[in-house]
């Protein structure tokens, strides 16, 4: 309720929370902010914005903020200078590395982190200390989409862009509540439903508010989503509906390894070998997975299985496929996404307005800090620690000699706070993310950073259990007050300026990464001024695309508009990739181009159907599911202080069917158990109310904090991304 007098001084901005990365207008007066409503300029929204996002003002000013850093002293917190606690901070790394070498210190940072924290989180760590040791927790959202790109097409992040939602006929949602996940742009697909008759199809292992408002909802068995997407392979081929000029003018095709593993001990390492193949093996290899073969274990019925196929196959009819953590929490998560990419390969649908597969991010700069910026172990600022050239570009941009950039990736997610477990961390350093609820098996983790032999420092807005267990918790300052840029699902990448002062001595995560380093004896390559660092800090890191075909837009673009698309090529966004009518960087003189590969051409995989790592028994009789809902962005940190999404979503509860329910005698609102091998959590029934499981699932949302549902799930992952695989473990459920 903003009265229509009021007269407040509006600044753009994007949302706090997801990768949709809508548009925002702050509402400030007397240099506080005080209301929050869409951008109707906004090219993502339209004005338009979600409960969360219109709501985000609340938080803004919620009361129990951290403003003043907090020092553990005899197992209290005592509140302590700023300066003085980055003096610790900055004592305990150095004397981390002086004892125990520099791999002993490391950094686990956030898509929701802003590009320069990502830049400097970077260059502090790999250019500064020297040390790999840095991972962010898109590992555990983002890295099999990433991943699934690099071996599909040789280049991170989708090829399309949200104008395709214009233009689809169909919409294919793989394993992805787009309805409570990503609300605005689903809500730019009902658009669409009622203007022009599109149809939007939910393939998922339950029924979800997507499912309801959807044209057809087909069900899986988890895990065969693989078997199905090469059952729709397999019909395209049969009925001749492949694009045999896109194909043979634009595609290879490749296989893997099989039987790769789960990353379920320490120190597990896995390397593909990836060899060619033809088309003739491709088509052998998918005798498997005729549609009457895959209905037997899939649950799908041979019936939605050509369904499906003659959707993609039908070339008078364009296609988006979207999914999200469904198809990246997978242990064979890379495997997934390739396959969906065959589907649109074989048919040639592909980064035209209206035809793409399109995978999506869950938070705001996922894309922009995480990928592209690069806080991932094997990441560098438009590059990859493992190349020679990309850390000789790194050494000359940072100043610093190329020896010290390792040129091996160290821990990833899940192995870094093994690592901890080990003793082999004694210093981390956990900015803008919340992993003892967020992290697989926190039944281990927890205890793991409780431990004496790792330094623990955590910044944040808002305390959190991650908090809970810190030797000294940093106030960060929240993204209106600091000022940044995010880069959302379709690559585009937002600049906001500081709107109003952070409370106390809540600072911006750039500045103390900048004054740690300082006090490090690093102060030469950190020469920015406190006012103008987010400026000095991207135009430093564009200096990483000069001459490259992936060229961010300038900074005075940004200034001006609600964000550009990269490449940003000749003063202009590409909003389709790959596709010369659109694409300046195809430089083949031939209508698509897939630059990302040495040949130019993008790979259809061979990759096999295979069992999850533990599937249900006699002893842990039901699947578990985990995820979201509307109400609450991720772990709830947040959103959870927002009275209004808290009445609406006051906790955490267990999904039945309610066949599971009758048999089990279980009522709606009843205490449950849910065990698995590894931990167990209470929670309330809900049985005919938001989402249906079918029947053997239960499904669990996991953004409250006491009812914690990653003591129960499992850390295993997909071996080539190392994402967990959040969405299937075994578990028993019993009355409490
Ligand atoms: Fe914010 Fe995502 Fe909602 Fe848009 S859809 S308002 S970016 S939370």
């Amino acid at each position: 309720g903003i009265p229509d007098n009021a007269n407040l001084d509006w600044k753009k901005g994007p949302c706090r929370f997801c990768g949709v990365g809508c548009g925002i207008l702050v509402g400030t007066e007397n240099g506080k902010a005080v209301a929050v409503k869409g951008d109707p300029n906004s090219s993502v929204n339209k004005g338009l914005l979600c409960v969360k996002g219109y709501h985000q003002i609340m938080c803004i000013q919620s009361k129990d903020r951290l403003e003043t850093a907090l020092v553990k002293k005899n197992g209290k917190y005592v509140e302590t200078p700023l300066n003085e606690a980055l003096d610790l901070v900055a004592s305990k790394m150095k004397e981390s590395i002086a004892q125990n070498g520099k791999d002993s210190v490391a950094m686990y940072t956030s898509g929701q982190s802003t590009i320069p924290e990502g830049y400097i989180a970077s260059k502090f760590m790999k250019g500064a200390i020297g040390t790999n040791n840095l991972d962010c927790n898109a590992r555990l959202c983002m890295a099999s989409a990433v991943t699934g790109f690099l071996t599909s097409f040789g280049a991170d992040e989708p090829m399309g862009c949200y104008e395709d939602i214009d233009h689809a006929d169909y919409f294919v949602t793989w394993g992805n509540n787009m309805a409570e996940m990503h609300p605005v742009l689903f809500s730019r697909m009902l658009e669409q439903k009622a203007k022009r008759g599109a149809k939007i199809i939910d393939f998922a292992t339950r029924t979800t508010r997507s499912s309801t408002a959807s044209d057809k909802s087909i069900l899986f068995e988890p895990q065969t989503d693989l078997a199905v997407a090469n059952a729709i392979c397999y019909e395209i081929i049969q009925n001749g509906w492949v694009n045999k000029s896109f194909v043979e003018k634009h595609c290879s095709f490749s296989k893997g390894l099989t039987n790769i593993g789960y990353g379920l001990e320490d120190n597990f390492q896995f390397t593909d070998k990836p060899e060619k193949i033809d088309f003739e093996a491709y088509k052998e290899f998918l005798k498997d997975y005729s549609p009457e073969k895959v209905a037997k274990y899939s649950k799908v019925s041979v019936k939605d299985i050509k369904y499906l196929a003659a959707i993609y196959g039908d070339p008078n009819k364009k296609v988006v496929s979207y999914w999200c953590m469904g198809m990246n929490q997978h242990t064979r998560g890379t495997w997934i996404n390739n396959l969906v990419y065959n589907i649109h390969l074989l048919t040639g649908k592909i980064s035209q307005p209206g035809n793409g597969p399109f995978s999506l991010t869950g938070q705001p700069s996922a894309c922009g800090t995480a990928r592209e910026v690069g806080t991932f172990t094997h990441k560098l600022p438009h590059g990859v620690v493992m190349n020679e050239k990309d850390r000789e570009m790194a050494a000359k941009i940072w100043k610093v000699p190329v020896e010290r950039i390792p040129s091996k990736p160290t821990y990833h997610a899940t192995e870094m706070f093994r690592a901890v477990d080990r003793g082999d961390i004694n210093f981390i350093w956990v900015q803008a993310t919340n992993p003892l609820v967020s992290l697989p098996k926190t039944s281990r983790y927890r205890p793991a950073m409780e431990k004496k032999s790792c330094f623990v420092v955590v910044s944040d807005v808002f305390p959190t259990p991650t908090t809970d267990v810190a030797d000294v918790i940093l106030p960060a300052a929240w993204h209106i007050e600091k000022g940044g840029l995010y880069g959302n699902s379709e690559r585009r990448t937002q600049y906001w300026q500081k709107m109003v002062d952070a409370p106390g001595e809540a600072t911006a995560d750039t500045w103390m990464f900048i004054e740690v380093a300082k006090r490090m004896g690093f102060e030469d390559l950190f020469p920015y001024s406190k006012e103008n660092h987010v400026e000095e800090i991207y135009n430093e890191y564009r200096q990483f695309h000069e001459g490259a075909k992936h060229g961010m837009a300038p900074l005075e673009v940004l200034q001006k508009e609600s964000g550009a698309i990269w490449p940003y090529v000749d003063g202009k966004s590409t909003q389709w990739r790959y596709n010369a009518q659109y694409d300046p960087a195809c430089s083949n003189g031939e209508d698509f181009h897939f630059y990302g590969k040495p040949d130019g051409k993008a790979v259809i995989w061979q990759r096999p159907f295979e069992e999850a790592p533990e599937k249900p028994d006699q002893e842990y009789p039901f699947w578990l599911n985990t995820g979201r809902v509307v109400e609450h962005w991720h772990t709830g940190s947040m959103t959870r202080r927002i009275p209004v999404l808290h009445q609406a979503m006051p906790n955490g509860y267990v999904e039945f069917h309610p066949d599971d329910a009758k048999s089990l005698g279980i009522r709606n609102g009843e205490n449950i158990k849910i065990t698995s091998r590894r931990g167990s959590c209470t929670l309330p029934a809900s049985i005919n109310e938001r989402g249906l499981p079918t029947k053997g699932q239960v499904f669990v949302p996991f953004f409250d904090e006491n009812m914690l549902i990653n003591d129960v799930t499992l850390d295993s992952f997909c071996p080539i991304s190392k994402e967990p695989d959040y969405k299937k473990c075994a578990v028993k459920v019993e009355r409490a």
